[in-house]
């Protein structure tokens, strides 16, 4: 089975509305919690659909990716940043649906359970420090950013970088580093980092990379199988320094591009 990034198998179409007032309660406790770094917003119905949506795919595919859940921080941090952001203004009626959406310049921001997921299977803490590429809309940072202290960013194709950067100044994000250039040697300068996140799919793990990870540290990445779909890897580096990789869900990424960033 594919979570694919521009359509999702029909047992995957989001789950409508019987639970729609238990989600809306869900997303009222959340937006009262004082937890949120966002003011409560109108749409707080759709935000708690999409938590919804998110936990009935986490539970569908728990016998794959070994969590039945997703944890409860990485959940109130989905239901925090505001995905319309990260989208063009005709998009963003649908920001909220479970759904992959175009960015431009032939990319896409990811579907928010496969988001959700990755984030999860990093199992950060408060004061990590976190290497993400590439940076896209720069959605997936801005939720990195509200789980940990630092967020670094990169971005090969300029103008997703400097609008991705511009979106999380807009949103008041003082911890995320962002950087044009080629993810695959990673950045070395802040290295070594808690956790690596890849959300572009790579034909093997950037030997890069595991040098720049923490031992003790998680790395998640979309390793191609074929052209059509791969593998999310979930690398463990351990305290000897030696890894161990465990392959969590067949997914279907936008490939990694590698040389000179483009203009
Ligand atoms: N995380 C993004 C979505 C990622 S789409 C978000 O939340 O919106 C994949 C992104 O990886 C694209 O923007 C693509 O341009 C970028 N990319 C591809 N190859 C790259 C590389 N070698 N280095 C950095 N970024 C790269």
């Amino acid at each position: 089975m594919a979570i694919a990034l521009t359509g999702l198998p029909a047992r995957f179409a989001p789950q409508r509305r019987p639970r729609l007032a238990r989600a809306f309660a869900l997303a009222l406790a959340l937006a009262r919690s004082g937890n949120l770094a966002h003011p409560a917003a109108p749409d707080v119905a759709a935000r708690a659909r999409m938590l919804e949506d998110i936990a009935a795919m986490a539970g569908a595919t728990a016998a794959e990716t070994g969590r039945a859940a997703i944890s409860a921080n990485v959940m109130a941090a989905m239901s925090r940043v505001p995905r319309p952001r990260f989208v063009s203004p005709p998009l963003a009626a649908s920001a909220w649906d479970n759904r992959p959406l175009p960015i431009g310049e032939g990319q896409t921001i990811s579907q928010p359970f496969i988001v959700a997921l990755m984030t999860d299977l990093l199992e950060l803490r408060a004061g990590d420090s976190v290497l993400e590429f590439g940076t896209g809309s720069g959605y997936q940072a801005a939720l990195l950013a509200e789980l940990v202290a630092n967020v670094y960013t990169i971005e090969i194709v300029a103008p997703l970088g400097r609008k991705a950067a511009a979106t999380l100044a807009a949103l008041g994000y003082r911890n995320i580093n962002t950087r044009i250039g080629d993810g695959y040697a990673g950045w070395r300068e802040y290295a070594p980092y808690d956790a690596i996140m890849v959300t572009a799919a790579a034909p093997e793990v950037p030997a890069a990379l595991i040098e720049q990870l923490r031992p003790g540290g998680r790395l998640v990445i979309p390793v191609s199988g074929s052209a059509e779909v791969q593998a999310l890897l979930l690398l463990h580096k351990q305290a000897d320094g030696r890894t161990l990789s465990r392959r969590v869900l067949p997914v279907r990424f936008v490939p990694l591009v590698r040389g000179a960033p483009a203009k």
